[in-house]
């Protein structure tokens, strides 16, 4: 069988039983074989993210409370979906069994792997109660686990030789049906644990998937009509884009556009298959549309991203001197935390990282090199438009919408279809603001 589409649905298109329904009609009305991704349901992740920090900190009671609670809702949401009697005791069994499952965890001395089972049961959730839900409605349907054939490496890399090989030989499998839901989010880690794709990983899955079964199309189904022009948590009127490459999408995700894992982008631009965000809300609309080229623009999209850290090495006799960087690049590849940024001066060396974890060593480490400076609560601001050394008024345009606001960092020359400013966080709203107002409403949008 050819499957030619992967669907995933996010944690509000499968909200709540009447989203469910909506879902399931979605998927089954034109019997053409997909696989169908689905995260957990809303609030659940992080409500099973919750019950785990109780666990840690060792407050079984709340953990208990918050179990019940979770398993009341679902109960609820079963008894809607299923209202005849013997499907209604079939989903509640299944329910039954997650959540005594997830109590056995409490009475036992906690092990952070454990967190990993637990979290990793929303998807497992959402994905069964789809399945019955589809089985009850009389479409034929294969829950596949993904726990099956999602792996990462040693290094949480997605282990592509693996994935493709699994998944291969579980869908040619003698009663595999058309129509596949599998979960996203979730994994084994290289040694075969449950481990997971990291927060917002389903559209990962499901890049992962559709690269690895070459499909015509990616389609992430979420709450709105495709990837914004700015971040509409922060920025009032902004509208849909229509196209992007991958590589504007790509730098979007990294850099905070929230409907897209960071890492999703990459599998599909591996494979060249078109991504396509659509708005289950809204089945109709075009939504955006993710390729190898598009139509380029002085301003497309702008997005932002929190909890970023500066660190300054001033060094006035090294910097110079060759095999400097290479040297200061080599402390964080030893501590395995990625550069986002970077700008350099004869003296001076400012690079960004978000992740911190490693921070005191990795400063430990630099302070043989020159003075070191640490700035926390920044954010990076990314602009993606067509910023080639040919269209030089274009930098100057986005620079002048933020003349109010103090940068620390630009990054520009490196890519040419974006430039990253760096900020303070309590300035960031203001700044994406303002780069709206100037840049796009009198703009070609
Ligand atoms: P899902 O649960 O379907 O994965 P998410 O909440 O992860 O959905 O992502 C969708 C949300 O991303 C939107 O509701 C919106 O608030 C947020 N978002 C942030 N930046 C953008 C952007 N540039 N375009 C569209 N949505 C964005
Ligand atoms: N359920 C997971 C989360 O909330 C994965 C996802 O929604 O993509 O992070
Ligand atoms: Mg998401």
């Amino acid at each position: 069988m050819e499957y030619k589409h992967v669907l995933k649905f996010g944690g509000t298109s499968v909200g709540s039983a009447q989203r469910v329904r909506e879902v399931a009609g979605l998927i089954s009305r034109d019997g053409e074989p997909k696989v169908v991704v689905l995260s957990a349901m809303s609030g659940t992740t992080n409500a099973l993210v919750e019950i785990t920090s109780f666990l840690y900190r060792g407050e079984r009671q709340q953990a208990m409370a918050a179990t019940r609670q979770l398993e009341t809702g679902y109960m609820a949401i079963a008894r809607d979906l299923f209202p005849a009697e013997e499907p209604a005791l079939k989903a509640g069994a299944f329910l039954r069994e997650i959540f005594d499952y997830i109590r056995s965890f409490i009475d036992k001395e906690f092990h952070p792997l454990q967190e990993k089972c637990i979290v990793a049961q929303g998807e497992i959730i959402s994905t069964t109660l789809m399945y019955y839900y589809l089985l009850e409605k009389g479409v034929a349907a294969t829950l596949l686990p993904a726990l099956d054939f999602m792996r990462v490496d040693k290094d949480g890399e997605p282990d592509y030789f693996y994935i493709r090989q699994s998944l291969n030989r579980l869908l040619a499998a003698p009663g595999v049906e058309p129509l596949v839901i599998t979960q996203g989010f979730i994994c084994r880690n290289a040694v075969g644990e449950i481990d997971n794709l990291k927060r917002g990983g389903s559209d990962y899955s499901a890049a992962i998937i559709g690269g690895v079964m070459n499909v015509n199309e990616i389609q992430i189904w979420t709450d709105i009509d495709g990837m914004h022009n700015n971040d509409p948590r922060f920025v009032e009127n902004t509208s849909a884009v229509r196209v992007l490459s991958f590589d504007e999408a790509a730098e979007l995700a990294y850099f905070g556009a929230k409907i897209l894992h960071p890492s999703s982008v990459q599998p599909a631009k591996r494979a060249s298959i078109p991504v396509r965000l659509k708005n289950t809300l809204n089945p109709g609309d075009e939504g955006t549309l993710i390729t190898s080229d598009s139509p380029t623009r002085d301003f497309k999209a702008i997005a932002a991203k929190d909890g970023i850290t500066a660190i300054k090495i001033k060094s006035s006799n090294m910097l110079l001197a060759y095999g400097f960087l290479r040297k200061v690049f080599e402390v964080f590849e030893t501590w395995k935390t990625p550069i986002d940024t970077i700008a350099t001066s004869e003296v001076a060396i400012s690079l960004t990282i978000d992740d911190e974890r490693a921070l005191e060593p990795i400063v430990k480490e630099l302070e043989t090199y020159g003075a070191i400076e640490i700035e926390r609560a920044l954010s990076i601001i990314c602009v993606v438009g067509d910023f080639r050394a040919t269209r030089p008024g274009v930098i100057a345009r986005a620079l002048h919408a933020l003349r109010e606001i103090p940068l620390r960092v630009i990054s520009y020359g490196a890519s040419e279809h974006s430039v990253s400013l760096l900020v303070k966080q309590e300035d960031k709203r203001r700044a994406l603001v303002a780069l709206s107002s100037e840049l796009f409403d009198n703009d070609n949008r």
